[in-house]
């Protein structure tokens, strides 16, 4: 049976006589920001590949049930980050709801530490961990009319099944498909700053990371960190820019290089010559010497992201698990600098159990490091992380999962007042590292006021002028500038923000300030394991 004259959306588990001999998916993001959603692209490309149609559904752009009933789709795919998990499983109900035969299956960091969720979400598959063959072979086995209940990673309701090896190598795997994104007309094909990813996964365990629970998942199941060939890379950048057009490159992995080795040499090499475009990368201050910033100043870098996430050395070595000393931190940004390659660096506010003067200290610390983009953000304990299920097991968070957004904490240690102060110094904390002079304004008074839409938009506008300055150097026109503008505001406050604190329309509640139960002594929950995992790395 054809699209054509099919009547309808085919059953959950479809029986071997009513083979479909192409399947249309319709991939669901929650928002597209400036930023490809690679995940979703290479199960995309890995659909196109066993000649099935994609889609995609931008859910905050679009009604979800109106698309879907237009589109047609054989089978529904989201990809759920902890912070969009309610959006998600409101909306897995209701589509199960009004399609009940329409073939839902998720896939993400979030329900790969919540498996349940197939029953919980009344969806037909979870797939746990790295899912693009998992993919793969459900796509085979739905189209052949087979049962899905025996594929490793994929869990139905009614069966769970292992996890297969990660996958390697990794050249395996199609390029993203990246006509899912960069459809006519939408902002990202003619954004010229474009996402490539070189490599999967991390050798270390911050606590706060779904890498760490990711290698504890995989310990057995191959090496966590696996790179794709040099080649591999290089064509893809080159079609890329051929195809669509790209004067910077952003490469996104969660960390780009931990030395210099023959992989990142070739790849200097051959991307200085073929490709000769500025790039930014992530990397942790601690990797960052001398010898690895000159290949990647020679190979063309022009910005790179690298986390703080604490001012106080206790708090990174003893929470966070990130034991780097300040010199560690401040002796990176020099030898970058010294380079003259722009900095990009985050650090999280509202720790468990810290206090204001704890993110007070996280900004002056920050601000010490002068970078061109200093961010901050709100914790956010994500389910299967160390922490975030310590958050969970401490009684920290009240109810299930509440929906949250990256500036306010849903941590019930802090008081509505603290809070505040939180949010406030999410929004002036860049103020007060590019203006050093407005500190003791903004540390003494600014953010003890109610937040509100002042902070909010210095925010907005200082930021997006120092990343689109120093970090993505976004070309364009006035116009398309001023469109890209509106579309970041647009997604900053479409589910990013919590518009009802900005507005001062949350009850105000009464302020009992939390014990500080952090202990000199590492905490009994973080096991004292190697920080790093040197066997991790590829060989
Ligand atoms: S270094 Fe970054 S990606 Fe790796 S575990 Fe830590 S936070 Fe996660």
């Amino acid at each position: 049976m054809d699209r054509g004259d099919r009547p309808g959306c085919r059953p959950a588990v479809p029986s071997a006589d009513c083979r479909v001999i192409r399947m249309k998916i319709l991939y669901v993001v929650r928002d597209m920001s400036f930023i490809e959603p690679l995940g979703v692209m290479f199960l995309s490309a890995i659909g196109k590949q066993q000649g099935h149609e994609s889609a995609l559904l931008i859910l905050n752009e679009e009604d979800a049930m109106t698309r879907i009933k237009r589109e047609r789709p054989d089978m529904i795919c989201m990809s759920v980050m902890s912070v969009d998990a309610d959006v998600f499983e409101r909306l897995c109900r209701r589509i199960k709801d009004r399609f009940p035969d329409l073939f839902l299956c998720v896939g993400g960091p979030h329900v790969t530490f919540e498996c349940d969720a197939v029953r919980r979400w009344a969806v037909d598959a979870v797939v746990q961990g790295e899912g693009d063959l998992a993919f793969r072979d459900l796509l085979r086995a739905v189209d052949a009319g087979r049962s899905v209940e025996d594929i490793p990673n994929v869990h139905t309701r009614a069966r769970r099944n292992p996890m297969r090896r990660l996958i390697e190598p990794l050249d395996q795997l199609p390029h993203p498909d990246r006509e899912l994104v960069y459809f006519p007309g939408g902002h990202l094909r003619d954004l010229n700053v474009k996402s490539f990813m070189t490599s999967r996964g991390c050798a270390y365990r911050c606590t706060y990371c779904f890498n760490s629970k990711y290698n504890e998942m995989y310990s057995k199941n191959g090496r966590p960190v696996r790179r794709f060939s040099v080649d591999y890379m290089i064509e893809e950048i080159a079609r890329v820019r051929t195809d669509y057009g790209c004067d910077f490159v952003r490469l996104g992995d969660d960390v780009f290089a931990y030395r210099v080795d023959d992989w990142l040499l070739e790849f200097a090499e051959k991307y200085r010559r073929r490709i000769g475009l500025p790039f930014y990368c992530l990397i942790r201050p601690n990797l960052l010497k001398p010898d690895l910033v000159r290949v990647l100043k020679e190979a063309g870098c022009h910005s790179i992201s690298m986390s703080i996430e604490a001012g106080s050395r206790r708090l990174r070595r003893e929470v966070l698990l990130r034991d780097m000393t300040d010199e560690v931190i401040f002796d990176a940004v020099r030898h970058v600098h010294e380079a003259g390659i722009h900095i990009y660096a985050n650090a999280m506010l509202g720790l468990p159990h810290t206090t204001i003067e704890d993110d007070i200290e996280t900004v002056a610390f920050t601000a010490r490091c002068k970078v061109a983009y200093p961010s901050f953000t709100v914790f956010t304990p994500f389910k299967g992380t160390t922490l975030g299920e310590k958050c969970f097991r401490d009684g920290l968070i009240d109810g299930d999962y509440p929906e949250h957004t990256t500036d306010r904490s849903i941590l019930n240690c802090f008081t509505e007042r603290e809070k505040d102060a939180q949010m406030n110094l999410v929004h002036l904390g860049i103020w007060a590292c590019k203006f050093p002079f407005l500190q003791n304004a903004i540390f003494r008074r600014l953010i003890y006021m109610k937040p509100n839409p002042v902070f909010f938009f210095l925010w907005y506008l200082m930021k997006n002028y120092v990343s689109a300055r120093y970090i993505w150097p976004i070309r364009a026109g006035i116009g398309k500038k001023l469109r890209l503008a509106v579309r970041a505001l647009r997604f900053e406050l479409a589910g990013r923000l919590n518009l009802r604190s900005l507005l001062g329309l949350d009850p105000p509640k009464k302020r009992v300030r939390p014990p500080r139960v952090i202990a000199d002594q590492r905490p009994d929950h973080l096991r004292p394991s190697p920080l790093f995992q040197e066997e991790m790395l590829p060989a």
